[in-house]
């Protein structure tokens, strides 16, 4: 098998810059999440390959917190596009856990298929490669593969690494993960290496069958009990590999400007605020329903998988204690009222 001793990863991560612009899992002072290896400073940051889930996925690399999408010129009535902003740029995720894996696949579905295909999104995604990091001992809220995905052989990968001590096992899975491994070359060695156990999980998640119960409870008691702690603040859909949600604004100087799009929350009562002051989702109550039925029911039903990969992050951001895995399991067991 290949292997990169872990004495070049610095060296492999400059040879991969060199050819595209590459993510990795960085403690940056009071934030941690994917930053550019090319902005990596020693002396303030940390590479946190080993550190299970960073609080920022790497969802950003391919749909940025905010994005210039094009130019506008307005004369009187008239307003034309005068160019797009799209941006393809090569990219590169490396370090990405199973669970991140998938909230990128769970936006491909949604930005490039069923007929809508967000042109933005696919100039970033069509240029980019994610080499995941295999997950083998998962921490206190991560329940992943209840929510089906292998955090070991991760769907979607280009390239698989298993940290074997010294090493990282590199297993290429794709042609672009071929390419990748071809840049290395000189620094990948063939070495036998013994992969490690995976360790059991700790939070037991049982999601078999929630998604078709929840099909008869959308007026029940239960939301009335579990959204009462919830503030609306917005930091689970902020941290969440999945949530994609976005608003579009412009930004005029004079007859010129642009229109961007920036990530926004279901949790926010301005999200469904519609120009005439009405809104369908004005109760704290209705935003933190739809938050679960879309993780937990709709995305299952449109495209055969939940929008929750199980990271856990949401649980550990949150300031009021929510808890989506006591949410399944309060499904679980609730009486259809
Ligand atoms: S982080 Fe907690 S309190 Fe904030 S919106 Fe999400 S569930 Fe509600
Ligand atoms: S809903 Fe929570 S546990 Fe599920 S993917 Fe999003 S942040 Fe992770």
């Amino acid at each position: 098998m290949k292997v990169l001793n872990k004495s070049k990863l610095i060296e492999a991560l400059n040879v991969l810059s060199s050819q595209q612009e590459v993510f990795v899992p960085i403690q940056r002072e009071s934030q941690s999440g994917y930053f550019s290896w090319a902005d990596y400073q020693p002396e303030r940051d940390e590479l946190m390959l080993e550190a299970l889930n960073v609080y920022q996925s790497p969802k950003n690399v391919v749909l940025p917190q905010t994005e210039r999408m094009y130019g506008i010129i307005s004369q009187g009535m008239e307003v034309d596009i005068d160019q797009t902003f799209e941006d393809a740029h090569p990219t590169l995720i490396f370090g990405a856990r199973g669970c991140d894996v998938k909230g990128i696949l769970a936006m491909d579905e949604v930005f490039l298929t069923r007929g809508f295909v967000d042109s933005f999104y696919q100039a970033r995604r069509a240029n980019n490669t994610i080499v995941a990091n295999a997950c083998y001992a998962p921490g206190p809220n991560c329940f992943c593969t209840a929510m089906e995905v292998d955090p070991v052989e991760p769907v979607g990968a280009d390239v698989i690494i298993h940290d074997c001590g010294d090493y990282y096992a590199w297993e290429a899975r794709t042609g672009k993960g071929e390419a990748v491994t071809a840049q290395l070359d000189g620094l990948l060695e063939d070495k036998e290496v013994k992969l490690p156990s995976a360790q059991p999980f700790q939070l037991q998640v049982d999601y078999q069958g929630v998604a078709e119960k929840l099909k008869d409870m959308f007026d029940h008691s239960l939301w009335d009990q579990m959204a009462e702690p919830c503030i609306n603040c917005g930091m689970c859909t902020y941290v969440c590999p999945s949530c994609y949600c976005f608003d579009i604004q412009v930004k005029m100087f004079g007859e010129k400007g642009y229109r961007f799009r920036a990530w926004d929350s279901c949790m926010f009562e301005e999200y469904t605020r519609e120009a005439g002051g009405g809104n369908p989702r004005g109760a704290s109550k209705e935003r933190f329903r739809q938050r679960f039925l879309h993780k937990l029911e709709f995305f299952q039903e449109r495209y055969g998988t939940p929008l929750c990969t199980g990271c856990g992050r949401c649980i550990i951001v949150c300031p009021t204690d929510v808890n989506i895995a006591r949410i399944i399991k309060a499904v679980k067991e609730a009486e259809v009222e």
